[in-house]
C-alpha cells in the first residue's frame, strides 16, 4: 500500500477517455451544428439526469435488451435504493415528460438532449464505456408527417455537421397487433429451430422472441430464413406514407426487412443511420417510433418517435477536420514597465471580440515571440519602452513573416481587424 505522500500515477478507467484539442473541438462543432438544426426544427432542450432509478430502464429499454442485460452501470446507493446511470436518453425523457405533465403544456412535444451516456460493454474503436448521445423525441404526434420530419432533421443534422458518406436503413415493426401475431408465428418458428440459436438467445426466446433477430450472433442467418412480418393494413399505409414524405424532402434511404433495432419500445417505423468509412462499428444514429411506452411507464397515451446519435462516431468521420484553436492576436511585453499596460491590450483587443492571448509577460522577448510562432496567432503586437512612451504598439504579421510596423494606439484595434479579416 502507498502511504499517504507516495505520488500515485491514476490512469483512466477502461472504455473511459479523456477527449483532448483539438478532437474536442470536433464535439463542440457537432454539437453547435445540432442545436442549430433543432432550432430550425422547434426542438427545445431537456436536460436529464445521469442517474435514475435502475427500474426506469428496466421497463422502459427492456430486460432481455443488452443495454439492461449486460451493459448497464447499476449499483445500490448510500440510501439503498437501486440506481443506474443512464445507458442511453429516451427512457429519462418520457419519465421528465410524464412527471412535469409536459404533455399538458400545449407545446409541440418536441425535445433533444445532449448528453453522456454509459455502457459497460467490450471497448474497441467507435465503442466506449462514456460516450456522447445527441438526440431528439417529438412526443404526441402519431402522423408520418411526424416520422419524415424527424429523419429530415437527423439527415439535415449530419450534412450540417459535415458527414458525409451516410445511408439511411428504414424498416417498420408493425403496431402491438401486428407483432402480436407475428410473435407467434416467430416464436413457433423459433422453438422449432432452437438447436441452432445460441445460449443467451434460447433463454429469452419465449420473453422476447424479436430479440433473436437482432441477435449479433443469429441475427443475419434468422433475418434471412424466418418468417418475415406482415404490416396490417394501417401500418402498411403509415409506412407507405412515410417513405412517400422522405422522397418529398429529398431524404434517401433504403427499406431493409431485417432491421429490427435493440430495444423493448420500439413499434412502427425503425431506422439507422451507418457510414461505411466507420469499419464494423458502422452505426452512427439509431431511432424509431415508440408509441406504447409512454402509457406503459404510466403516462397518458402518447405516440412518440425518436432518435440517438452517437457524437463519438461522427468525431471519428470528421477527424481530418479537427483544428486546434489559434488566437487572431498574441500580446507581448517587451519591457518591464511594459507588462501592465500589455495586460490591458489583451482586455481591449477581447473586449473588441478579437481573440488574444500571451504567454508570460515575465520571460524574455525572444521567449515570448516563440510562444507567439507557436500559438499559430495571425498578428503578434509588442509593447516597449519606446511604444508605451509613444503610445504606439509593434505590430508583426506572424504568417506572412512581414517586417514589424508600429502602429499609433488610436489605431490599433482597426489595423489588427483589417489583418485578421
Ligand atoms: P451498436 O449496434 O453499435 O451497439 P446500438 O444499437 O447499441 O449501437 P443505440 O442504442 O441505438 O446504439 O445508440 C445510438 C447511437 O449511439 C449508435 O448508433 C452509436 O453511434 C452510439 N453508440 C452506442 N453505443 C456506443 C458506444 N458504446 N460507444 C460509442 N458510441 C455508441
Ligand atoms: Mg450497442
Amino acid at each position: 500500500m502507498p502511504s499517504a505522500g507516495d505520488a500515485v500515477t491514476i490512469h483512466t478507467l477502461r472504455g473511459f477517455r479523456d477527449l483532448l484539442p483539438p478532437e474536442s473541438s470536433l464535439f463542440t462543432r457537432i454539437e453547435a451544428a445540432a442545436r442549430d438544426v433543432f432550432s430550425l426544427y422547434g426542438y427545445q432542450e431537456l436536460r436529464i439526469p445521469t442517474i435514475e432509478l435502475k427500474e426506469l430502464f428496466v421497463k422502459s429499454t427492456g430486460d432481455t435488451t443488452d443495454i439492461v442485460e449486460k451493459e448497464m452501470y447499476a449499483f445500490t446507493d448510500g440510501g439503498g435504493r437501486e440506481v443506474a446511470v443512464r445507458p442511453e436518453g429516451t427512457p429519462g425523457v418520457v419519465r421528465a415528460y410524464i412527471e412535469n405533465n409536459l404533455g399538458q403544456t400545449g407545446r409541440n412535444g418536441k425535445y433533444f438532449y445532449i448528453g453522456n451516456m454509459f455502457r459497460a460493454e467490450r471497448p474497441q474503436a467507435g465503442r466506449y464505456r462514456e460516450f456522447t448521445q445527441i438526440g431528439a423525441e417529438h412526443i404526441g404526434n402519431a402522423s408520418p408527417f411526424a416520422d419524415a420530419e424527424t429523419i429530415t432533421m437527423l439527415v439535415r443534422l449530419l450534412e450540417k455537421a459535415g458527414v458525409g458518406g451516410c445511408s439511411v436503413v428504414l424498416n417498420s415493426l408493425g403496431c402491438a397487433e401486428c407483432r402480436k401475431t407475428y410473435r407467434e408465428i416467430l416464436l413457433e418458428y423459433l422453438r422449432l429451430n432452437i438447436a441452432g440459436l445460441c445460449e443467451p438467445c434460447k433463454g429469452r426466446i419465449e420473453r422476447n422472441p424479436l430479440r433473436a433477430l437482432d441477435c449479433k450472433t443469429d441475427g443475419p442467418a434468422l433475418a434471412e430464413k424466418a418468417p418475415k412480418l406482415f404490416l396490417c393494413p394501417a401500418c402498411a399505409e403509415h409506412f407507405a406514407r412515410t417513405q412517400e414524405l422522405l422522397k418529398i424532402s429529398k431524404v434517401e434511404h433504403q427499406v431493409n426487412t431485417s432491421l429490427v433495432r435493440g430495444l423493448d419500445y420500439y413499434t412502427s417505423t425503425v431506422f439507422e443511420v451507418r457510414s461505411s468509412a466507420l469499419g464494423s462499428q458502422d452505426a452512427v444514429c439509431g431511432g424509431g417510433r415508440y408509441d406504447d411506452l409512454v402509457k406503459s411507464m404510466g403516462g397518458p397515451a402518447s405516440p412518440a418517435i425518436g432518435w440517438a446519435v452517437g457524437v463519438d462516431r461522427l468525431a471519428m468521420l470528421l477527424k481530418d477536420k479537427a483544428r486546434m484553436e489559434s488566437p487572431s492576436a498574441f500580446v507581448i511585453a517587451a519591457s518591464d514597465g511594459a507588462r501592465t499596460a500589455a495586460f490591458g491590450l489583451l482586455g481591449e483587443l477581447r473586449a473588441a471580440g478579437i481573440s488574444a492571448d500571451f504567454s508570460n509577460f515575465e520571460l524574455s522577448l525572444k521567449s515570448q515571440m516563440r510562444s507567439a510562432d507557436r500559438s499559430g496567432a495571425a498578428v503578434a503586437l509588442i509593447l516597449g519602452e519606446d511604444e508605451i512612451k509613444n503610445a504606439t504598439c509593434a505590430v508583426k504579421t506572424l504568417k506572412e513573416k512581414a517586417d514589424q510596423r508600429t502602429v499609433p494606439m488610436t489605431e490599433l484595434l482597426t489595423e489588427v481587424k483589417r489583418i485578421i479579416s
